[in-house]
């Protein structure tokens, strides 16, 4: 017997903290860090007595969330209480979102081109773009990934194990706002899961609803990947690995990859017949770049759920909806295609100019305001950013306006200043926030375009180097570069030196 060919499913569980003002259902700050234990209330460790109350805001930022998904947004919604015991959850109950999620019915389209050449269309690992509706056009430039449901749900304290020492409970982070986003099992390779977690990333923090931050655990990741093998004509299903707190895009991926392997070995050892019925939980071992079992479930756990008793189903309102949907606007990809189209940007330079919905804003704003826009684009990607990153800072934290570096660029688009004086009125503005056309005046760097001006400096040139002159008559031609250079001193650097290039050479070919 041997393995004829498989193909990998994987479907992912992403928690999200929102940024709300406040905890899920508390007047608690929702806020990070502080002493164990300090940022806590009755309500949020569940106190007999406390009564939750839905925080204003986590209901809309949910559904900002679902809409940038495109999800459907329920009018009528409950929370739920899922139970189960565990040192983190002070209350030996979860508020959740059981049989109506706030958001369902969304999807995630990623662009082919992220991934590798053979996953793309005519590739050899090629898998199509599924599920996509009539009068869609973009079956060879996106593959779609759709979210099931996206539900509220708030966080649980935050365990400490510490080697060889106590295990420490720290509850500051119980009852903070998340959201859980599932998707169907969409994904077909591993890098399609990285890329899934990269663009639903970009989409959340684009639209402002949570920082999104894999590595602080604002936003948590959960791959569930197994295998449809098919051998001597027969179809086996290997059972399901749940992988736990994936928290980068190159551990998803590395994790994936290694389960593919330890998966098909499974398969190829015990020769059993694989049928869905059981899953594996497992962690992901950076260091040792091994996936390890957790624990094996084979029956269905219990969670006893019953309809939060202490909050009252609700209707999301269409005021509710309307304010959401307004600070959803246009998406990172929209923008890249748009850009791409009205500014005449390459792929990588829209990439880098759209990395944040705030960066995407400034140079838009820039560019409207400029003569030329790609000019706009380069002077942000080569200098401005370069400066930024230099400081760690953003565009958010600039003193000067788009309308400085749109003026910049127009004084150099209308020949009245160099681009060398360009750099040097750049360094300025971001010194003093002043406007281009203040700096130039002060430092008087307009440049001379009057052709009589530059007529006498070129004459005077002429004049006072015959011996080059006599060069340049001998076919010497290069001494022209060296003539006009002696015209730029003369002129303090003020001549534009196209215009002079052009005055010498004709004076000395009318010699
Ligand atoms: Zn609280
Ligand atoms: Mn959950």
């Amino acid at each position: 017997m041997s393995v004829d060919r498989y193909e990998v499913v994987i479907g992912c569980e992403i928690h999200c903290q929102l940024l709300t003002k406040t905890k899920a259902f508390c007047a608690c700050e929702n806020r990070y860090g502080g002493m164990p234990d300090t940022r806590v209330c009755p309500v949020c460790l569940g106190l007999p007595g406390a009564m939750p109350r839905v925080s204003k805001g986590y209901v809309e930022l949910g559904a900002v969330a679902g809409l940038a998904l495109n999800c459907n947004i329920a009018r009528f919604t409950k929370f739920d209480r899922k139970h189960y015991f565990y040192p983190d959850l002070a209350k030996g109950y979860q508020i959740t979102q059981y049989d109506i999620p706030l958001c369902s019915d969304g999807y995630v389209d990623l662009p082919f081109k992220h991934l590798p050449k053979e996953q793309q269309p005519g590739g050899e690992k090629y898998r199509g773009t599924n599920f996509i509706g009539e009068n869609c056009n973009i079956n060879d430039t996106y593959r779609r990934v759709r979210v099931e449901r996206i539900h509220l749900e708030e966080d649980v304290g935050k365990s400490l194990h510490l080697e060889g020492a106590h295990s420490y409970i720290d509850y500051n982070r119980c009852g903070t706002p998340l959201i859980e986003i599932v998707t169907k099992p969409d994904m077909a390779s591993p890098e399609e899961a990285a890329l899934f977690l990269q663009t639903v990333q970009e989409i959340l923090r684009y639209v402002g609803v949570t920082k999104g931050n894999l590595e602080e655990g604002n936003m948590r990741c959960d791959a569930n990947i197994n295998l449809t093998v098919w051998e001597d004509g027969k179809e086996y299903h290997t059972p399901i690995s749940e992988i736990k707190n994936l928290n980068s895009f190159r551990a998803i991926r590395d994790a994936c990859t290694y389960e593919i392997q330890r998966q098909l070995h499974q398969f190829e050892t015990d020769r059993q017949e694989f049928n869905a019925g059981y899953k594996n939980t497992m962690g992901w071992d950076e260091v040792k770049g091994e996936t390890v079992i957790q624990r094996t479930k084979n029956s269905f756990v219990d969670y006893r759920f019953v309809v939060e008793p202490d909050i009252k189903p609700f209707t999301v309102s269409e005021e509710c909806i309307k304010t959401a949907e307004s600070k959803v606007g246009e998406l990172p990809e929209a923008k890249r295609v748009r850009f791409k189209k009205e500014y005449g940007l390459t792929d990588f330079d829209v990439e880098t100019l759209t990395s944040s919905r705030a960066l995407a804003l400034w140079f838009e704003k820039a560019a409207l305001a400029s003569k030329d826009p790609k000019k706009v684009a380069n002077w942000i990607l080569a200098e401005l950013l370069a400066v930024l990153k230099e400081k760690d800072e953003t565009v958010e934290d600039l003193d000067i306006t788009p309308e400085h570096i749109a003026s910049l660029v127009d004084f150099i688009h209308d020949g009245k200043i160099s681009g060398k004086q360009g750099k040097e009125v750049f360094s300025l503005m971001l010194e003093t926030s002043k406007l281009p056309a203040e700096i130039i005046k002060e430092r008087g760097m307009e440049q001379v375009s009057d052709a009589g001006a530059i007529e006498a400096f070129v004459e005077e040139v002429i004049k006072e180097n015959p011996k080059a002159v006599e060069d340049f008559k001998n076919g010497k031609t290069n001494v022209l570069g060296w003539l006009t250079g002696q015209v730029m001193k003369k002129s303090g650097g003020k001549a534009n030196p196209a215009s002079a290039t052009a005055l010498v050479k004709e004076k000395l070919s009318s010699l």
